[in-house]
């Protein structure tokens, strides 16, 4: 069981990216990683992107059990937004496109923002000297896509509420529980709410949970992991300290601009996850793999790649179930 890897304190999950729409990227991620060792992925919430990731998990031959988690969010959350150009701004400068982490943007004429590959992140915003590109956030009918989702075989969902809006929070969460009654996950960040509001949000949306049947995501910074750096993750680790010293019923798990430094840190500060998340940091660290066209058939390209992959797990795993 999912919950399993919990109580081990063994997890690790790979995040494809909760706005990664991309079939082909999320199916070579998830095959990576399974082969690597990792056991939980959380992906978008899409029937497509479903069946990508269960494809991944097939191709990697493993026995052991791997669980799918899928992301969802309210309106504000940088999770679940995506960029868009206002052409009369823009001056062709190029300058989003070369600053984009996940190659989101396309050059035929005009700058363009691919939709699928767009993960939020919003780096090209700061990028632009135009103030030509604005985020949108991209919210689904959960009642319309959870069910179907849910019928496909998933293990968890995630709710991120990065939001100061508490009403919307609540009442989307309250449409998650009545539709789902599995294991949730509940993604935060200190970056709206003070440290006070946000254990009273998490406090009031368990209270009608079962002890340990909620996934705290503490997220420091937000799609910022690109670097290996120990400042970078800081964050997430506060955050889980935050989370821990409230000693509420929930498992905690750190997110956010998380690198192989993450579970260190942690534990140098006393702090103990009982799962860590990577998304930009585990994603970059295979990106050259993930570009390759025959990757999946290539051995000796998907065996360097899962050698990278699983230096990353077994680094952090080892931190978090070695006192
Ligand atoms: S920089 Fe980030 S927000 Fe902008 S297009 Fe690329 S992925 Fe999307
Ligand atoms: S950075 Fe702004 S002005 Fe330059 S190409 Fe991108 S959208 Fe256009």
């Amino acid at each position: 069981m999912l919950k399993d890897l919990f109580e081990q304190r063994k997890g690790f999950k790979l995040v494809c990216g909760a706005g990664n729409e991309d079939v082909v990227e999320v199916e070579r991620l998830v095959t990576i990683y399974s082969k690597a060792g990792c056991a939980f992925f959380d992906v978008c919430a899409k029937p497509e992107i479903v069946e990508a990731a269960k494809k991944g998990i097939i191709n990697s031959k493993i026995d052991s059990p791997r669980y799918l988690c899928v992301s969802v969010g309210i309106a504000g959350d940088p999770h679940i937004t995506k960029a868009s150009i206002n052409q009369q701004k823009c001056i062709t400068c190029g300058a989003c496109k070369t600053i984009c982490p996940h190659n989101a943007i396309d050059f035929k004429e005009k700058f363009m923002i691919n939709k699928e590959r767009c993960i939020g992140c919003s780096k090209c915003v700061s990028a632009c000297p135009q103030k030509a590109i604005n985020m949108e956030s991209k919210i689904i009918d959960y009642k319309k896509v959870l069910p179907q989702l849910i019928e496909k075989g998933i293990d968890c969902i995630e709710f991120h509420a990065i939001s100061t809006d508490e009403k919307d929070v609540d009442e989307k969460w309250q449409e998650i529980n009545e539709i789902y009654n599995g294991l949730l996950c509940i993604s935060l960040d200190r970056s709206e709410l003070g440290d006070k509001k946000l254990i009273e949000r998490v406090k009031r949306l368990i209270s009608s949970r079962k002890d340990f049947s909620t996934i705290i995501q503490a997220d420091g910074v937000a799609m910022s992991g690109n670097n290996d750096e120990w400042g970078t993750t800081l964050q997430a680790v506060a955050t889980a300290q935050l989370f821990q010293n409230s000693k509420l019923p929930v498992y905690i798990m750190m997110s956010g601009g998380t690198n192989t430094k993450s579970t260190e840190l942690a534990k140098l500060c006393g702090v103990k996850p009982h799962c860590l998340a990577v998304g930009s940091f585990a994603r970059k660290i295979v990106k050259n793999y993930l570009e390759m066209d025959d990757i999946l058939t290539n051995e000796q390209a998907l065996n360097e790649a899962v050698k990278i992959a699983k230096s990353l797990i077994d680094t952090s795993v080892g931190n978090m179930t070695n006192d």
